[in-house]
């Protein structure tokens, strides 16, 4: 161990911490991007889960893991998408590796698996998902794939994501492999004026609050990534004339890869405050070069902006001055995060994420507190101890810090997969105002700090 501040952190961890009033560790920015120290624990989730967080969402795909039952755990219920039709995938398939499989191999169950689905339940487009105990015995997953839908004539297409073979941002990656591999047949010269929106994987609903809006503004949407997509319409993507990137740490390089091979252009967006989803609005009218559309986003930003600002006048009052720690998955949710808190007049204290690039970590420097702690793939001590140092009042993150917060008696926000109620747009400017509020606001953390004392006479453990 070595000492960073006033706070004990592993030698090999001190680069990704970044103190903003002392220019940071390393002097030289943080460091980001990169594998987990190991021994350091992670809150990150392995190469699987990145790959099927952004998967998943297709309603009408089978999505076979292949590996134990375990990793099958990971499904629907851990990822609030939802869907306007097909529910098949909310059912996880699972080829069920047990011992003799390792030892033998386990092709054979997986040709059994997809059998199955195309035939009993005529499957059309099949996931098969390669886990960590596949990556150490070989199966050779992609054959397999290419040998079944030759077979049954359906796309089968392979998912390589040992969850050992990087970080969740390699799962990212290969699942946006998987969704070319997916679309690569269907390069189509023709175009039609309108976007496919990436990175947005319709959590309560958030998909079809962000189409409204596009359709208020006069903007066509052809295609979705992979909020509430389905196979049919995924394969229409090609002949868009702009992507729009919500969570670019999932997606910007499904982006890229489609200026590569479709020629069509990304901007990068945000639907989470008032400050971005205004300007998003705008500026996917402005890369359209619509002007018509432009207007309207002006005129119908203003009109929900002037809605919201007496609801925000009344709240900021209870939220001036309290302090936020936030951990998220991506950099760009982080930045939306911070100037939403820094508009109830909050102050960042400590920020993380999981997959923030240099850029972000740099932009995030510039937004939080002048005594802000910024962490890359922070691990719980880390966050407990700058959490106690930075007095926070409330933790934004998801399902793996929520007990982190709750045992440290601070107020905690759900802004991850398993929320149920949508953060995005307008609408989520006052759903996140009164959640935020509620929590930090409820009379139980004041009772906690000063009732130490139990019924029973134990000290309590808060
Ligand atoms: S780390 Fe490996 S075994 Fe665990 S869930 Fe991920 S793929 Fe499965």
């Amino acid at each position: 161990m070595g000492k960073s501040g006033e706070v004990n952190v592993l030698d090999e961890r001190k680069q990704f911490i970044l103190f903003k009033n002392d220019g940071g560790c390393s002097g030289n920015g943080i460091k980001c991007d990169s594998d987990s120290v190991s021994g350091a624990v992670s809150q990150r989730a392995c190469v699987y889960c990145g790959a099927r967080v952004v998967l998943n969402p297709i309603t009408d795909a089978y999505h076979i893991v292949h590996g134990p039952i375990g990793c099958s755990s990971y499904t629907w219920d851990i990822r609030g998408s939802l869907s306007s039709d097909s529910d098949l995938y909310r059912n996880s398939f699972c080829t069920d590796l047990r011992e003799t499989d390792v030892i033998f191999g386990g092709e054979k169950k997986l040709i059994a698996a997809i059998d199955e689905l195309a035939t009993k339940q005529e499957a059309k487009l099949i996931f098969v998902y390669a886990t960590c105990i596949v990556g150490v015995i070989g199966d050779d997953v992609e054959a397999v794939c290419k040998n079944m839908s030759k077979k049954h004539g359906i796309r089968v297409i392979p998912v390589k994501s040992p969850g050992f073979s990087g970080n969740k941002s390699t799962g990212y990656k290969m699942a946006c492999n998987a969704i070319m591999q997916l679309l690569l047949p269907y390069r189509i010269e023709q175009k039609i004026e309108g976007v496919n929106i990436l990175g947005d994987f319709n959590l309560a609903g958030e998909m079809w609050i962000i189409k409204n809006y596009l359709d208020k503004i006069g903007v066509n949407v052809v295609s979705t990534f992979t909020g509430d997509a389905n196979y049919k319409n995924m394969l229409e993507a090609p002949k868009a004339t702009l992507n729009i990137v919500q969570c670019a740490g999932s997606s910007v390089y499904l982006a890229n890869r489609m200026e590569e091979e479709f020629s069509i252009p990304f901007i990068k967006v945000s639907f989470f405050g008032v400050e971005d989803t205004s300007s998003s609005l705008v500026r996917i009218a402005e890369a359209l070069k619509n002007e018509e559309a432009k207007k309207k986003a002006i005129a119908f930003s203003n009109e929900e902006s002037l809605k919201l600002e007496g609801f925000l006048d009344r709240y900021r009052k209870n939220l001036r001055g309290k302090k936020v720690a936030i951990y998220v998955g991506g950099g760009f949710k982080a930045i939306s995060l911070i100037k939403q808190f820094n508009f109830m007049g909050m102050k960042t204290v400590v920020v993380g994420t999981q997959t923030g690039k240099k850029d972000d970590y740099e932009i995030i420097e510039q937004l939080a507190s002048e005594d802000a702690v910024i962490l890359d793939d922070a691990n719980p001590a880390e966050l407990e101890t700058f959490i106690k140092e930075k007095g926070a009042d409330i933790l934004v993150g998801g399902v793996k810090e929520r007990p982190l917060a709750y045992k440290l008696g601070i107020a905690f926000c759900d802004h991850n997969h398993e929320r149920k109620h949508a953060l995005a747009g307008f609408e989520g400017v006052d759903n996140f105002t009164r959640e935020i509020n509620q929590s930090i606001n409820n009379p139980m953390w004041q009772y906690i700090k000063e009732n130490k004392t139990l019924e029973c006479g134990k000290e309590c453990s808060l």
